[in-house]
């Protein structure tokens, strides 16, 4: 045993070391260069939100709309005039090519906090929660997180107007349904006091904001990779009796990999209350799991989007989330290599690994959440539908005995989320 030769030729690519490889920091310049962007800007973005009609009705300017799930349409309760916003990709011209993206492009939205003067964000008094709703509404609206009444007096400043949104296409009773066949499923290990207390009816229609990103990247890898070339037994002695010893001859070669990756609609939360470093609870999770959206069919924003629903505050910027989304990169860039390794039957130790940014763009989105949750007085269980797909997750509490069938749940919606992320393709 002990190292062996160096990586045989035409197996993967160059040594590592021609051309260093990019670190996260180098990435998090890039990020900080995008100051001045080069996509939309903000008067380029305003103009396409008034071209579109903003809040008014196009055709009668009522102010009073509303959109309308089975018609998929914004409508206009005076006229009854149904229309739809622009899909966002091609009113932000972000249908290019992903291998053509240089430089960092970010959509007006995904900027600095701008006010957004149609909607209102409240405190929620039961769980500190910022709910945004439209302005009119705020009388009715309940928390989606605890079912409390929200009230005007608790007005904190807005997040971010978001450039795009996706809505909602599967209807509040199809939503109704899917919450009950989840817990239905799981009725038998369910918490008693849970079901007695279930009203799958509170489900509430919730716009998450996520942060998009379209990269073109270099990704570089470099490590050790072990091949195992003999294996033997020998009889050995110890004290007094014999025992079997299997040793193993291994060649131990140098690993690199370079290579490209395009990654598309990469969705991350950019509200705080699920920031992976802040989150103790399963509606991180949760709300993982639900995910794929079609996010390219998103239109631009119109707060009456909104309507009828309440929507989380976006209060991260690119800058907060940035390291997160390195770390999915390279992650992303591992499951890649991982097809190349084969050789090294004992596997592959990444020492030194890094991604470079050729091209990035950026758009801030709200996607659609029918969310369903329940307090027992002290913890809040969720269950939550895809507002489009119906994909369903959710975290109901158990009885005690059945306590191991919850675990194999949490370690279920990880894996889902270990293979996430959209790869366009790969070049070698
Ligand atoms: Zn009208
Ligand atoms: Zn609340």
């Amino acid at each position: 045993m002990g190292p062996g030769p160096g990586e045989p030729a035409g197996d993967g690519g160059p040594a590592a070391g021609q051309e260093p490889a990019a670190s996260a920091e180098d990435l998090l310049a890039q990020v900080e260069e995008a100051a001045h962007p080069s996509g939309p800007t903000l008067e380029e973005r305003t103009r396409i939100r008034k071209e579109h009609g903003l809040d008014k009705c196009p055709r009668c300017g009522s102010s009073d709309i509303a959109y309308d799930i089975p018609q998929r349409a914004l409508v206009c309760s005076y006229c009854r005039y149904a229309f739809n916003e622009p899909n966002a990709h091609e009113a932000f011209g972000f249908t290019s090519p992903i291998q053509d993206l240089r430089g960092v492009t970010i959509g007006a939205g995904s900027e600095d906090i701008v006010e957004d003067q149609d909607v209102v964000t409240l405190k929620c008094q039961g769980c500190g929660a910022d709910v945004v709703i439209k302005l009119e509404e705020q009388l009715q609206s309940r928390c989606h997180w605890c079912r409390q009444t929200l009230s005007i007096n608790t007005q904190v400043p807005n997040g971010a107007v978001p450039d795009a949104v996706l809505p909602f296409l599967l209807s509040r009773e199809q939503a109704v349904e899917k919450v009950k066949e989840f817990v239905g499923a799981r009725r038998t290990f369910a918490d008693r006091r849970f079901l007695r207390d279930f009203t799958p009816e509170n489900v509430l229609g919730v716009y998450m904001p996520y942060l998009m990103v379209d990269a073109n990247i270099h990704a570089e890898l470099a490590g050790t990779g072990e091949d195992t070339v003999r294996t033997y037994t020998e009889r050995v002695k110890v004290g007094d009796r014999e025992e079997t010893r299997t040793y193993y001859d291994v060649d131990v070669y140098q690993v690199a990999r370079k290579f490209d990756l395009l990654v598309d609609d990469l969705a991350t939360q950019s509200s705080t209350r699920y920031h992976r470093d802040r989150n103790e609870s399963a509606t991180n999770y949760v709300l993982r799991a639900i995910q794929p959206f079609d996010v390219e069919d998103a239109l631009v924003y119109n707060s009456n989007y909104l309507t009828g629903h309440t929507s989380e505050r976006r209060d991260l910027d690119i800058g907060d989330i940035d390291e997160e989304v390195v770390e999915k990169f390279l992650a992303i860039a591992r499951a890649r290599a991982q097809p190349t390794l084969g050789k090294y039957d004992r596997g592959v130790k990444w020492e030194a690994e890094g991604v470079s940014v050729r091209g990035a763009r950026w758009v801030a989105v709200l996607l659609p959440v029918w969310l369903y949750s329940q307090y027992d007085g002290r913890l809040s269980h969720y269950v939550a539908v895809n507002g489009r797909t119906g994909q369903t997750m959710g975290s109901i509490p158990i009885s005690q005995p059945r306590a191991i069938g919850a675990s194999c749940l949490v370690a279920t919606i990880v894996t889902v989320l270990a293979v996430g992320g959209g790869i366009l393709s790969m070049f070698a």
